[in-house]
């Protein structure tokens, strides 16, 4: 009881965009520290829950959002009930096409992948420059995917890709300008635990443009393709809606994280997020 009073107030927390902490956990950490508090007591503010999040990238860097914030911890693990898979390690190796990145585990701070390649498929905008880049194997399993969607009628464009660190960084800088650091953190990601830094994550949307990187993507015919399919090529929708207390995000029906067709069919088959295969979130029901 008390237990999962707790694990209510911590999602409520979390989806209060509550990234609001310390400036200290911007610590760029391959390993996170086991049970990370997430409580952060009185820091949750009832920030407004969505603005603009996720990357607005229409601009040069785009926006970025993702700011999940989970709450892990190591909280609930033990709950009974639990269906994921048990001692699957959490996977903090940024070569690795089935790393974690969220709020809570971020790449080292050196890392950049060496494997960018341009993926021949149709972008919202012409020019080759670096938010349009994903590494290998992400890249050949996303023409293949787009060529599935075109089989079915469903033509998609990529809108943002690969983020530097250093691309992440000025965006963030200029949000906390702007906003206030812990304003920033609600709508865009600390650097480092962008999952565009892997370079295995890509925002989409629908050939036309509209509803590039915004909730009215989400009902769409591409967005119901993707939901249905993107797992066949090997990618997931990581903030899938209903999940938002366990990823730290709201909804992003456009945002494509490429784990390789295995893991992608096994989360699909069983309806599980990165962070619940993993067992670093409180499974809560
Ligand atoms: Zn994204």
């Amino acid at each position: 009881m008390v237990k999962s009073g707790i694990i209510f107030l911590l999602s409520l927390i979390v989806l209060s965009g509550c990234g609001a902490s310390t400036p200290a956990d911007t610590v760029p950490s391959a390993s996170p520290t086991p049970g990370t508090q997430t409580s952060a007591p009185g820091t949750q503010s009832p920030a407004p829950p969505s603005p603009g999040q996720d990357e607005s990238n229409e601009q040069p860097g785009g926006g970025d959002n993702e700011a999940g914030d989970e709450g892990d911890g190591s909280l609930g693990e033990a709950e009974g009930g639990r269906v994921t898979p048990e001692a699957v390690p959490v996977d903090t190796d940024p070569h690795s096409v089935t790393v974690m990145v969220n709020k809570e585990y971020g790449l080292p701070e050196d890392y950049a992948p060496t494997d960018l390649v341009y993926p021949d498929v149709r972008f919202t905008f012409s020019e080759k420059i670096e938010k349009r880049m994903l590494r290998q194997e992400a890249a050949d399993a996303l023409e293949v995917l787009f060529a599935a969607a075109e089989q079915d009628g469903i033509y998609l464009a990529g809108v943002s890709a690969y983020r530097s660190h250093s691309t992440q960084a000025a965006l963030f800088k200029r949000y906390v300008d702007r906003d206030g650091e812990e304003k920033a953190k609600t709508y865009s990601a600390v650097p480092g635990h962008s999952e565009h830094e892997t370079g295995l994550a890509i925002d989409v949307t629908s050939s036309d443009g509209s509803c590039a990187v915004q909730d009215c993507f989400g009902g769409t015919p591409e967005a119901l393709w993707l939901a249905e399919h993107a797992h066949e090529h090997g990618f997931i929708i990581r903030y899938p809606e209903g999940k938002e207390h366990i990823t730290g995000y709201q909804y992003e029906p456009w945002h494509l994280r490429y784990v390789g067709i295995e893991l992608a069919t096994e989360l699909q088959a069983n309806d599980w997020t990165l962070e619940e295969y993993y067992g670093v979130v409180p499974v809560s029901n």
